[in-house]
């Protein structure tokens, strides 16, 4: 119900702070009484941030943005939803700020697009998660420790303060967590049936971009960049493309099936009109 609560506020605000056509909003689904729907893609890392580098010095923060790019149009043609990215450019945005980007704009759905790596340099494959508490295995909280570390204020699993834990157990029973597993699901599913890499699975990890956002948010871990042959595919055009095209299908599916609990939120929620 809290997240229920805190989507309702932050999309008045919204709505009273930031007109439609301060972000862009395509004109065609602001017919009266509607709310038009809106994607927030969250490039990871950026600017002095460069995220984990590849074995030829490809960095996760120029993958992660192409791969938004590429996402961002194509989720605009083929959902007519409006698409926000957290950044454009090659600049740092504070993990906190790429969360609030998404409530300010009363998204629908959040996507965090990054890239991992491992010591050894024959591991690949993708992996999807979703924010809790308690990380699903030590792999999780390994992955969700790297990602935080380029937080403004990191927390490890440890600091993690009283209020954020209430707040983080209180969202293990709402509507917004089980439609972020659900669109986890969905798009990792769409992932590996076009790129055909190892299952990681839907994960479930203390992630801080994660923490606070009122839509249904997920991470996806695209691919390894530390495996030379994954870096190359990571970095190209076509690979990207591949990518960008999955995670697409995954959203329309989820958009599709979205709103079938009674609190549901995110796409089709009540008041929402397409
Ligand atoms: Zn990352």
């Amino acid at each position: 119900m809290l997240a229920n609560f805190r989507h309702g506020v932050f999309a008045l605000l919204a709505f009273l702070i930031f007109p439609g056509q301060v972000f862009g909003l395509d004109p065609a689904s602001q017919q009266p009484g509607a709310v038009p729907c809106v994607i927030a893609i969250d490039p990871g890392h950026g600017g002095e941030d460069t995220g984990a580098v590849g074995p030829s010095g490809v960095a996760e923060k120029e993958v992660t943005l192409g791969v938004a790019k590429k996402l961002s149009v194509s989720l605009r043609e083929k959902t007519g939803c409006s698409v926000v990215l957290t950044r454009e450019d090659d600049t740092f945005v504070p993990l906190e700020e790429r969360t609030a980007v998404a409530n300010r704009v009363s998204a629908d759905i959040f996507i965090s697009i990054h890239v991992n790596a491992a010591l050894s340099r024959t591991v690949d494959g993708i992996e999807t998660f979703f924010l809790s508490f308690d990380a699903t295995d030590e792999d999780a909280r390994r992955v969700a420790a790297f990602e935080n570390s380029f937080s403004s204020s990191v927390k490890t699993h440890q600091e993690v303060s009283g209020d954020l834990k209430e707040i983080l157990l209180d969202m293990a029973s709402t509507e917004s967590h089980h439609e972020s597993a659900a669109l986890a699901e969905y798009v990792q599913t769409s992932l590996l049936k076009a790129v055909k890499r190892e299952d990681r699975g839907v994960k479930q990890a203390p992630f801080t971009v994660l923490v606070g956002a009122t839509m249904p948010a997920i991470l996806v871990e695209v691919g390894f960049i530390s495996n030379p042959r994954e870096e190359r595919r990571l970095s190209s055009s076509v690979g990207q493309t591949r990518l960008s095209d999955s995670i697409t299908d995954g959203v329309i599916r989820f958009k599709k099936n979205n709103g079938q609990g009674k609190d549901y939120i995110g796409f089709n929620r009540p008041g929402k009109k397409e």
